[in-house]
């Protein structure tokens, strides 16, 4: 199954994409997880995204859709694999309707995540993540077993730049400019699902995997 998340940042895309990667076992690809590994790796990679993502701006189409198109070209991608934070531009999206052709294959289902923005600033804040593994925790509706340590991996964790309140609003804004007409896209092409995101984290699981086995 190829999956695409969609939904405003802290909407609970990397949240879902964990659990769905487990429980369909195939791969969980995060375009964030990647930039920010080659952030604290200092690649070349990192070096251009950093100043973008620290400003809560979206990374150029270029530095993203090559490296999407490659990841999925991958052997563990055959059995299919859910993307999260990617496509966030309509190029973007053409990009990967290019790919997954060339590669013979179609996406299944767009999962828009919807959360007002009201409940994204009180979560942010609230977020935790580990640069190491890519895990996301919050302090009060998942945290970990240990104050400050990731369960999987035993790493610290963080709360990342771009979840200080006054870079939330501008990635607000920029997904309602950029992303969010990617739901009528895939609306179009007639593979959007739409939950809940205000639920509890058991219930949008659970009316994900109700909607893409139907
Ligand atoms: P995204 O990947 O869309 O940016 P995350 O999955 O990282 O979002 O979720 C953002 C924050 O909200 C995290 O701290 C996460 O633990 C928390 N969260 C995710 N889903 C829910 C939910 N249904 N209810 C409450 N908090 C949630
Ligand atoms: P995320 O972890 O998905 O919240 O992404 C964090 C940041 O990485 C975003 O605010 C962007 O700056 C950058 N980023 C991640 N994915 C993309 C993408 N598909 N296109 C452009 N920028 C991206």
């Amino acid at each position: 199954m190829r999956l695409i998340m969609l939904g405003a940042p802290g909407a609970g895309k990397g949240t879902q994409a964990a659990n769905l990667a487990k429980e369909l076992n195939i791969p969980h690809i995060s375009t964030g997880d990647i930039f920010r590994a080659n952030i604290k790796n200092g690649t070349e990679l990192g070096k251009k995204a950093k100043s973008y993502m620290d400003a809560g701006k979206l990374v150029p189409d270029e530095l993203v859709c090559d490296l999407v198109a490659d990841r999925i070209a991958k052997d563990d991608c055959k059995e299919g694999y859910i993307l999260d934070g990617f496509p966030r531009t309509i190029p973007q999206a053409e990009a990967l309707d290019k790919a997954v052709l060339a590669l013979g294959t179609k996406i299944d289902y767009a999962v828009n995540i919807d959360v007002p923005d009201e409940a994204i600033i009180t979560r942010m804040g609230g977020r935790r993540a580990c640069l190491n593994c890519g895990a996301t925790y919050h302090v009060q509706y998942n945290p970990p077993k240990k104050e400050g340590v990731c369960d999987t991996c035993g790493h610290p964790l963080v709360l990342r730049d771009d979840d200080k309140p006054e870079t939330v609003q501008t990635r607000l804004n920029v997904y309602h400019e950029q992303t969010q007409p990617l739901i009528d896209y895939y609306d179009k092409k007639k593979i959007l699902v739409t939950v809940d995101g205000t639920q509890s984290m058991d219930q949008v699981f659970s009316d994900i995997l109700k909607a893409v086995r139907a």
